[in-house]
């Protein structure tokens, strides 16, 4: 059966779309991976999200006609991840979205009139395609020699809890909230050391959500002020030899764990039959719709950088309608 759309990944991206579909009574399925929201699951217990979700002032619900604060419980400014879980779960299962869960999509192929899908639980078809599958499908690592492979080299998304790291000399690479929330976590555990490759940037100095963020912020700094935080500022990793760091100001140190707080990066499905260009970051080129190179083939959500906001829900959730309408007007 070929049906008129397929949507690769069902999180919040991917479902506000299939919710535009359901509410239109154009026929689609979403193939996801793992279960709903699957990249939340991975992220650290307890995060606290960067985005209000509080009325009137409400960058993470998904529409406005579904908001978070609505769910019974969600009575915070800034969620957690568990309550952001919750809120998602809930907005697929009230509209009973059409989630194929544990079906990932391994190839497509651009075929005339649409394209043929393999996933792990067998053939798909469509006339249009859409990938939904977010900006943080693989960590990033920093490319230097010797932390490819290195055993004691791990990434922000494997780090579960501070007892891991009792009594351990820690350097956390990265500059960003992932890198200060677990420095604030380990701080006191570990020995914490944080470095980064350029200055710091603070949220309140520069607006910028990428930058440290308010609540981190103040904690972070007082922890810089009684050295129990140690930071080498605009001092990156420039080598690893096993445990051993060297940074660009010469200096070198030995860690018993070096944890990379360096961000992800979309990660391609395999096409034939298109020309699928992307930026050197792995965003897909994308018209004002959407659409990439590949005609039919779209990019929706943190995935379709449409601005630099589109890496957050607030940014992209107005970005979704245009690929729905597109979509639907040319069925
Ligand atoms: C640590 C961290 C904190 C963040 N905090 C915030 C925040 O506070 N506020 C905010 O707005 N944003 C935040 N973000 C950004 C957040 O990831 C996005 O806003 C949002 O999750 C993007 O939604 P998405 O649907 O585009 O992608 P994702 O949430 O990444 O969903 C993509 C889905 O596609 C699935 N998938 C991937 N490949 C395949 C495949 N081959 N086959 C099938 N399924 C596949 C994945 O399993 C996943 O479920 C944060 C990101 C990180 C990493």
């Amino acid at each position: 059966m070929k049906r008129s759309v397929l949507i690769v990944g069902g999180g919040p991206a991917g479902l506000l779309l299939a919710s535009h579909f359901r509410e239109h009574g154009i026929d689609y399925r979403v193939l996801e991976r793992g279960k709903i929201a699957q990249a939340w699951r991975a992220m650290r217990p307890g995060m606290v999200l960067l985005s209000p979700a509080v009325p009137g002032t409400d960058w993470t619900s998904l529409t406005l006609r579904h908001p978070i604060w609505a769910l019974p419980k969600v009575r915070r400014p800034f969620p957690t991840r568990e309550d952001f879980l919750c809120y998602v779960e809930a907005f697929a299962r009230e509209q009973g979205l059409n989630v194929a869960e544990n079906t990932a999509v391994t190839r497509v192929s651009a075929d005339p009139g649409g394209f043929a899908v393999s996933t792990t639980d067998g053939e798909e078809s469509c006339r249009f395609l859409v990938l939904a599958s977010g900006a943080s499908t693989a960590p990033a690592f920093p490319d230097v020699p010797g932390i490819a492979r290195n055993p004691h080299v791990v990434h922000s998304c494997d780090f579960i809890h501070c007892a891991a790291y009792a009594g351990k000399r820690v350097l956390i690479v990265g500059g960003g909230n992932s890198a200060a929330e677990i420095a604030i976590e380990l701080a006191g555990t570990a020995t914490v050391t944080m470095c980064t490759r350029g200055p710091v940037r603070y949220f309140s100095e520069t607006g910028d959500l990428e930058h440290i963020r308010g609540s981190s912020e103040s904690v972070l700094k007082e922890l810089f002020r009684f050295g129990i935080v140690r930071m080498r500022e605009d001092d990156p990793v420039v080598s690893v030899a096993h445990r051993r760091v060297r940074f660009r100001s010469g200096d070198e140190h030995e860690y018993d764990w070096i944890l990379c707080a360096t961000g992800y990066r979309p990660k391609c499905i395999p096409l034939e039959g298109g020309d699928l260009r992307t930026d050197p970051g792995g965003y897909p080129a994308i018209s004002a719709v959407g659409e990439t190179t590949v005609p039919g083939l779209y990019a929706c959500g943190s995935l379709a950088r449409f601005n630099r906001r589109c890496a957050f829900i607030h940014g992209f959730r107005n970005y979704v309608e245009k690929v729905f309408w597109d979509i639907a007007d040319r069925l």
